[in-house]
């Protein structure tokens, strides 16, 4: 059963003062998310959440979650600055891009932030740009497949991210000699999964390496960072993942690996993004058109520009039709944007109630990886983004674009 934290009334009177296409995001879901992470971890006294910035890029989203506790874990310099300009630095950033461009290292640098070095080659590159910190972290790539029984969770083997086993044990040595004395180890290694089993597994490989580390050259490991990839049940018949089994799981392998090895200190950090947010936003449209041709379709004011994941990976996100909600699903209809592009399709053969001109949809589960994948092709706008408060007030924090905005980049004066 997927619910909403709204109803056709209360959206009818918001879309009064902001028009739609918009999506909005649900405060107190957003803190009781980072409140229950919270709790899950709360064995582990160094523990903290990095909030993955790329999920929801929002100022007052981030400011949300950093009143709850949270760090946030950027990659890019325009990320560096938003926590920046929201007084958000030092080690409250874990700075775990790749492929980094040179001033961007310098940049994360000046702010004092966590340091998580994708590849070997980036230490003398960081050396060069920034310097090296005395706590740095090293992204670990286990190679091959990653495996939950047998069900084959992810390709770390293909994946363009982190470093060998050898890289990391010889990173560190470099690493040592360049003064750094504190340690972080890193690995994301599956997507999207509700699995319980999935961090807890992850964390199993990283304390093993951490342990091996720690007895073959002698270093001091800070803390262990198991990055993002807690998922969130896109379709109503998943089941959630269940976050205080997984702070259990992860637990029971500090206790059986970490601790025999002498390594009872070592501090916990997630980089979740999709866990936090992704539940807590809607995109919210209005449906422009019906169309009858070999299929019915639904023709909507938002498009993929909006929400990419359903063109980009097929990815499925429950649809409601406001006020219709105990209607019967007796209709089946292509859900699309007006991209001229076929791909641009936010729900393909979807058994809905009967639609008309007019009517107003939800997406659901756009809080992460929805607004902030928008692009402007076909000139298409971002909308706004809407920050539903925990009592009842609704509060603009992103305007929609116009088209001002889309030729702000643009100079046409040589041209005459
Ligand atoms: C994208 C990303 C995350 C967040 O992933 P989710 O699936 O949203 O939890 C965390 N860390 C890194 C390095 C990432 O690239």
């Amino acid at each position: 059963m997927k619910t909403l934290p709204y109803d056709k009334a209360k959206i009818e009177e918001i879309a009064k003062t902001h028009p739609t296409p918009f999506h909005i995001y649900d405060e107190a879901g957003i803190v009781a998310a980072a409140q229950r992470l919270q709790r899950a971890f709360q064995w582990n006294a160094g523990y903290k959440e990095y909030y993955a910035v790329k999920a929801c890029p929002n100022p007052a989203i981030l400011r949300l979650l950093h009143d709850q506790g949270c760090g946030m874990d950027c990659s890019s310099l325009t990320e560096l600055m938003l926590c920046e300009r929201l007084g958000i630095v030092g080690e409250d950033i874990m700075f775990s891009s790749n492929d980094t461009p040179a001033e961007e290292f310098a940049y994360a640098r000046r702010l004092g932030a966590l340091i998580n070095l994708d590849d070997f080659s980036h230490i003398d590159f960081l050396k060069d740009n920034g310097g090296i910190p005395e706590t740095v972290c090293l992204r670990y790539n286990p190679g091959g497949e990653f495996r939950l029984g047998n069900t084959i969770m992810g390709n770390p083997g293909d994946a363009k991210y982190g470093m060998t086993r050898p890289q990391i044990f010889e990173g560190v040595k470099v690493l040592r000699a360049y003064g750094a004395k504190r340690f972080g180890l890193h690995a994301f290694l599956a997507s999207n999964t509700t699995d319980n089993a999935y961090y807890p597994s992850l964390a199993a490989e990283l304390f093993q390496l951490a342990a091996d580390l720690h007895r073959e050259l002698g270093v001091e490991i800070a803390f262990v960072n198991l990055s993002g990839g807690v998922g969130i049940p896109y379709r109503p018949e998943e089941e959630p993942a269940d976050i205080l089994a997984i702070g259990r799981g992860v637990r029971e392998q500090y206790e059986k690996i970490l601790v025999p090895a002498g390594l009872d200190h070592v501090a916990i950090k997630t980089e979740l993004g999709r866990y936090m947010t992704g539940p807590y936003g809607s995109l919210v449209s209005r449906v422009l058109h019906i169309k009858n041709t070999y299929k019915q379709y639904v023709g909507l004011d938002a498009c993929a520009a909006n929400l990419m994941r359903p063109a980009m990976y097929g990815a499925y996100h429950h649809i409601t039709v406001l006020g219709k909600e105990d209607a019967p699903c007796d209709h089946v209809y292509d859900v699309t944007g007006s991209l001229c592009e076929n791909n641009d399709k936010f729900a393909v053969d979807r058994a809905l109630p009967k639609v008309e001109i007019g009517d107003l949809m939800a997406i659901h589960d756009t809080g992460a990886h929805g607004f902030a994948m928008g692009y402007n092709y076909n000139g298409k706008l971002r909308s706004a983004e809407l920050l539903l408060h925990a009592n009842g007030e609704v509060e603009l924090i992103r305007r929609a674009e116009t088209p001002a905005d889309y030729f702000a980049t643009l100079d046409f004066t040589h041209l005459f």
